[in-house]
């Protein structure tokens, strides 16, 4: 019997990236392949590697020949028939950004739930229509192919109401102005790493900072998305590569009213200019910025470092107290000095670094004896969609629906 796979795609403005997923007897899914089709429209590249990083392709194409995602998607998926033409495909699994108020749980995608997710377009424009193009463009082509939908924002339906509200009257409330939440695959995935990696703090209060080119961090209760960072938009709370973090919108009045910046003006300069780019005039690299000895530079470390420390201390609060913080995503996973920054910021909260555990990126970097427990969990977000992918997929077949 040929082994089936799950195909993973997270398709953007200018690029698709795409993992497959070989599926094992027992149901668990073994990554065998990462690639990702990037300069979609402008110099497009495929390049592939396996799972230890080992180069499989990389191949440059005219601009012609790939100039959109549905382009993208027809030349990834004659790549992957022709690769794995001894293997079954039993889904593609997306990742959505926008899954409005009322997707809570990845989806199976009909044309009912296409239309549902076309209507949430207003409210994620930067990011939604691609993901959705990625979804048209393999029905077109291969319309029996079952396809799933998972959503950033659908673990942070779990937030109290008082946590997804905006003081603005309530219409805005009621027609879809409220603070949504992002990175949920990630943070999902880490609540479902608790349980095996730091078993001692799974069920309490969890404070969780995904930093990576975009940052935010959760709040776990017991597993579940308490509050977030992130709102209406992946704009707020801590600065990011090139995304300002929590700004004041008088600020924007001021802009709009007397420096007269359009809405296309405002989305460039708040999503693509500002964060660790905008501050530092150098880079929205947190590698570059911690290597380079001027002065903005290092000022941009700090203000991430500060406003980091900030919102750990917020949703501390709302938690009331917290009995672990993971760090997670480029910065998290890979920078002890962020981590001891922030860590040493946060000795107030009961937390203390155990700077070679630290040193050396193990899952628990904190003191023995720290009241408050601090770990380095990967992300893994594709992995995420590929297991909701599959058990969609398996409840479909048996009948079961959650
Ligand atoms: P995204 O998936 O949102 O594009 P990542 O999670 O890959 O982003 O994070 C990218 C960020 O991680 C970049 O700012 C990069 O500089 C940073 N990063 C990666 N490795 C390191 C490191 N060793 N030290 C500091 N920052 C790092």
């Amino acid at each position: 019997m040929s082994s089936r796979i799950v195909l993973v795609i997270n398709a953007g403005s200018s690029s698709l990236k795409f993992s497959v997923f070989r599926v094992d007897g027992t149901e668990t899914l073994q990554l065998v392949e990462r690639g990702q089709i990037d300069g979609i429209g402008t110099r497009p590249r495929l390049h592939v590697k396996n799972a230890t990083g080992g180069v499989v392709v990389e191949r440059t194409f005219a601009t012609a020949e790939v100039s959109s995602i549905k382009d993208a998607i027809r030349l990834a998926g004659a790549w992957l028939r022709e690769r794995f033409q001894q293997e079954s495909l039993l889904a593609v699994g997306h990742r959505v950004v926008h899954g409005g108020v009322h997707f809570s749980h990845p989806v199976l995608i009909d044309p009912e739930v296409l239309a549902a997710l076309e209507q949430l377009i207003p409210l994620a424009s930067l990011h939604q229509p691609h993901n959705l193009a990625a979804i048209h463009a393999i029905r077109e082509g291969q319309p029996q192919v079952l396809q799933v939908a998972c959503f950033d924002t659908a673990f942070h339906r779990t937030h109290p109401q008082i946590a997804d509200l905006y003081a603005l009257p309530w219409e805005y409330y009621q027609s879809g102005v409220r603070r949504y939440g992002f990175h949920g695959l990630s943070y999902e995935y880490i609540a479902t790493r608790l349980p095996q990696i730091a078993p001692e703090i799974a069920d309490k209060r969890v404070i969780v900072a995904h930093l990576g080119s975009g940052a935010s961090l959760c709040a776990l209760q017991a597993g579940k998305s308490l509050d977030s960072t992130m709102g209406f938009s992946p704009l707020d709370g801590v600065p990011m590569g090139t995304r300002t973090g929590a700004l004041d919108p008088g600020v924007l009045l001021h802009l709009i009213n007397q420096r007269g910046l359009s809405g296309t003006d405002l989305e460039k300069l708040l999503y693509h200019e500002s964060g660790l780019l905008g501050l530092s005039g150098i880079s929205n690299d947190m590698c570059v910025l911690l290597e380079s000895p001027e002065p903005r530079a290092q000022l941009a470390v700090e203000y991430f470092v500060h406003y980091t420390v900030k919102q750990i201390g917020a949703l501390a609060a709302v938690l009331g107290g917290m009995g672990g913080l993971v760090f997670t995503a480029g910065i998290g996973e890979n920078s002890p000095l962020i981590r001891a920054r922030v860590l040493q910021a946060c000795a107030w909260l009961g937390v203390s670094l155990d700077a070679a555990a630290n040193a050396r990126g193990d899952p628990r970097i904190s003191a023995a004896g720290s009241a408050v427990s601090a770990w380095v969990i990967p992300t893994n977000e594709e992995l995420m969609i590929a297991r909701h992918t599959l058990a969609l997929i398996n409840n479909r077949e048996t009948g079961y629906v959650d």
